[in-house]
Formats: structure tokens, C-alpha cells, sequence
């Protein structure tokens, strides 16, 4: 059969199995099954030329039983309405699964920055506040940086936000600049609650990191600091890392400075000194023993989930597997640790940010580290203990831990 890649259908699915496997009531189903709103907005930009230009913004509310909606802005130019809506349902079981007392969302505007002067994307940025700041709002729906935004954007957004209100409101979203109230610890939370994920599954499977191989597809900011924390944390070799232009191969792990260093001379990770240079593909199929991608999404499919040989699929990327490889990795006993668990260090640093803007009580880059392990252990161990409960994979338990608890919300609020 070939495989639907419409986002919202793979997110639908996904929900479909935990559904099965954990005998959700149908109402519940059908009410977890769409977005409780979806707002589309036309924003005219002055562009620098004089013209004016017409850009075209979504934002979805996807569930909010258990709190606040919370989900990033993405600009992107082939944005569209079913990836929004896709990403939106991935942010509620991701906020259910931490145990946050949030709800999911998902904004995005068609445009491609690259072509935009800083001038045309701040006011775009406004416009797009302007557009949906009814939508919004610390006890609404907290938006956050995403593919193509970043804590520049959300200090204009914030402050266009407080020019509507016309009081401060620093918790209207996250991922600011630290000047403007962003939390310490947020540059690599993706990646350390990542590592933090990692750690936890390790041990259930007896595998001794320090003793690790690893693979990292991606090199940028969830896969550069995933190479530089797995040799901190736990002294793994990361023997192969990409990026769009290619992948490197080194037997003895790359040293993390010098990759660095090199990717900002040239551009890329290709060509490190000391490395074999190989293709993505062959990085995916390498024989190690944590494999992590961290790039973009479906890199693992039907075609090529037979020749992983990883023994833990660390998904840092969202929805790098498609529904098909899924199929292949719960046959193959690969443990795959899924998506909207491993990377759920950045939203939870950000629901860190959000607290602290609403209570004012700034916290250290240590008190960060050490909730945020806590958070991320504690979601690993059930994710682990209900697929160990119900017989399922981890994906779905994953699935059966974050959709009870939103079920569950909703149930005691009488929405079903
Ligand atoms: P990024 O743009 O900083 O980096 C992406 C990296 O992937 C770049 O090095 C790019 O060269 C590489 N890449 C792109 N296409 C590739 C391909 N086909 N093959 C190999 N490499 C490729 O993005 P990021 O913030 O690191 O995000 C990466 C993934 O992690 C995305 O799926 C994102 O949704 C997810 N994620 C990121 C965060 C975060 O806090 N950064 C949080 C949650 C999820």
C-alpha cells in the first residue's frame, strides 16, 4: 500500500492506534480527533519596495482541557493548513506527555524569510499579532519560536502584543531573549532532554553509554548540541553526523569544537579533516548503536527502516518515521524513543519561561537542568512502563499515556 504522507492523516493514524490499543472511548475519539479552532489570516505587509504584499497565517487551537494552549509559529514557504493542523495535535499529547498543565497549538505564515530584509519580517511578525492576538494570551494560547523564527521575532511579537493589551505581558509567549525575560537553559533544552530520554532508556535496555556509538542526522540546533552532550554527558562517540550537504564518518568520534569550528569555516560537515565523508542514507544504516535524527521530517520509511541497524532510535526531528517504518522498528525490537517525547525538552524549558514570566521569580541555568531532568524522566519511565503494560510500542504508548491524560481532562470537564 503506499504510504498517505498528508501530516494531519499521519498524526490521525498515530492517534487511531493508541486509540485501539488502549480502548479510548469513541466520543473521546472523535472529540481528540480535530482542532477545537482553526483561525486563517491575510496579512498585508509594506515591503521595502513600496508595494504592498499579502501574506497568508494560520494559527490552531488544537485542545486546550488540560491548560493554555501551547505551540510554535513557523514561517516557512510551503507552509500549509493540514501541517499546522498535524503539528497542533502533536503539541497536545507532547505538553500531556511532560504532565504540563498546557494544551497544544501550531502557528505558521507562508513566506520565505531568506527573501525578506529585517525591516519586511519585523513587520510581518506585527501583522501577524495584529492578526491573531484575539487568538491569543498568557491563559489562552502561548506561541513560541519554530522552523524559521526566532527569540528576535518573538521580542517584536511580545512587544506588539503589549501595545494591544497595553499592560506588559512577558508569558504571552516564549523563546525571548534573555533581556526580555526568556528562560536561562532554553539554547540546548531540545537536545538535553533528549540526552536526558536517552539516558533513561539506556539503562532499561542494559546499554552503557560510555561505551555507545552514535549517529546524528542533522547538525543544527537539536543535532549540534546532541553531538556536543552525548561525549559531555555520558563520554559517547558520536562516529557520524550530516547535513543537508552530506555526512561525515569517523571511526573514533568527531570532536565536537572542531566540527563546529569546521562547519563555520565551510559551511558544512563535510570534508572534516580525519573523516570519511559518506551519504545521508548511509548514515541512517550505519551500524551503531544510537541512531538520532535530528534534521526533518520522514527521512525513515518503508524503503529503508529494513537496513536500520540501531538499537535505539533517539527522534529528535519531528515525525522523522513514517507510519511504515514504524511498522518495521516494532518488528525489528528497535526501541525507538518517540518524537514528541525525546524533544520535548524545548517546550518544556519554555513552559519553564512561561512560569516564570507569570511569577515573576527567575530561576538558575542549574534549577533548569535539574527540573528539567526530573520532567523528562519521570515521562520516559511511564512511556516505558505503559509499553511494557500493554504489550505495545513505544510510539503508541507514548500515544496512550499523553491521549488518557487529555481524555481524562475532558471527560471531568463533561466535554464528552
Ligand atoms: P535547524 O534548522 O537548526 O537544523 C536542521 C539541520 O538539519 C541542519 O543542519 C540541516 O542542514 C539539516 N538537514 C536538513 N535537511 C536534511 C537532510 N535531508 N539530510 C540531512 N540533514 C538535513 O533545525 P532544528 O531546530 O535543529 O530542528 C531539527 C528538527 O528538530 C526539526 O524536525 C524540528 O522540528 C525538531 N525540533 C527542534 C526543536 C528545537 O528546539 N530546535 C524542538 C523540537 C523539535
Amino acid at each position: 500500500m503506499p504510504e498517505n504522507l498528508d501530516p494531519f492523516d499521519i498524526a490521525l493514524q498515530q492517534l487511531k492506534k493508541a486509540a485501539d490499543a488502549m480502548k479510548l472511548d469513541k466520543q473521546a475519539l472523535e472529540l481528540l480527533s480535530q482542532p477545537q479552532a482553526i483561525l486563517q489570516v491575510s496579512i498585508p505587509v509594506k515591503m521595502d519596495n513600496g508595494e504592498t504584499k499579502v501574506f497568508t497565517g494560520f494559527r490552531v487551537r488544537y485542545n486546550t482541557a488540560r491548560g493554555p494552549a501551547k505551540g510554535g509559529i513557523r514561517f516557512h514557504p510551503q507552509e500549509t493548513l493540514s501541517t499546522v493542523k498535524a503539528l497542533s495535535a502533536w503539541m497536545t499529547w507532547k505538553t500531556a506527555m511532560l504532565n504540563l498543565p498546557l494544551g497544544g497549538s501550531k502557528g505558521g505564515v507562508i513566506c520565505d524569510t531568506k527573501k525578506m530584509s529585517k525591516g519586511e519580517l519585523e513587520r510581518l511578525s506585527r501583522g501577524y499579532i495584529r492578526a491573531i492576538a484575539d487568538f491569543i494570551g498568557p491563559e489562552i494560547d502561548v506561541p513560541a519560536p519554530d522552523v524559521y523564527t526566532t527569540p528576535q521575532i518573538m521580542a517584536w511579537m511580545m512587544d506588539e502584543y503589549e501595545k494591544i493589551v497595553r499592560h506588559s505581558a512577558p508569558g504571552v509567549i516564549t523563546g525571548k531573549p534573555l533581556e526580555n525575560w526568556g528562560s536561562l537553559g532554553r539554547g540546548d533544552a531540545t537536545a538535553r532532554g533528549g540526552m536526558y530520554v536517552l539516558r533513561e532508556a539506556a539503562k532499561s535496555i542494559g546499554l552503557d553509554l560510555s561505551k555507545a556509538t552514535i549517529a546524528v542526522q542533522g547538525f543544527g540546533n537539536a543535532g549540534e548540541f546532541a553531538v556536543k552532550l552525548a561525549r559531555e554527558l555520558f563520554k559517547s562517540k558520536v562516529v557520524a553526523v550530516s547535513d543537508t550537504k552530506g555526512a561525515i564518518y569517523v571511526e573514533n568520534g568527531v570532536d565536537y569544537d572542531k566540527l563546529l569550528e569546521h562547519k563555520q569555516k565551510t559551511g558544512s560537515v563535510v570534508n572534516f579533516p580525519g573523516s570519511k565523508n559518506i551519504t545521508n542514507e548511509e548514515l541512517l544504516e550505519l551500524k551503531v548503536d544510537v541512531l538520532i535524527p535530528a534534521a526533518i521530517e520522514e527521512q525513515l520509511t518503508a524503503e529503508n527502516a529494513d537496513k536500520v541497524k540501531a538499537k535505539i532510535i533517539l527522534e529528535l526531528a519531528n515525525g522523522p518515521s513514517t507510519p511504515q517504518a514504524d511498522e518495521i522498528f516494532e518488528k525489528k525490537k528497535i526501541l525507538v524513543l518517540p518524537d514528541f517525547l525525546s524533544n520535548a525538552g524545548g517546550v518544556t524549558v519554555s513552559y519553564f519561561e512561561w512560569v516564570q514570566n507569570n511569577t515573576g521569580d527567575y530561576w538558575t541555568e542549574e534549577d533548569v537542568h535539574k527540573k528539567l531532568d526530573s520532567r523528562m524522566t519521570e515521562a520516559t519511565k511511564a512511556v516505558l512502563d505503559t509499553a511494557k503494560k500493554y504489550g505495545v510500542y513505544t510510539r503508541t504508548a507514548a500515544y496512550i499515556v499523553a491521549v488518557k491524560r487529555v481524555a481524562d481532562a475532558a471527560k471531568s470537564r463533561g466535554w464528552y
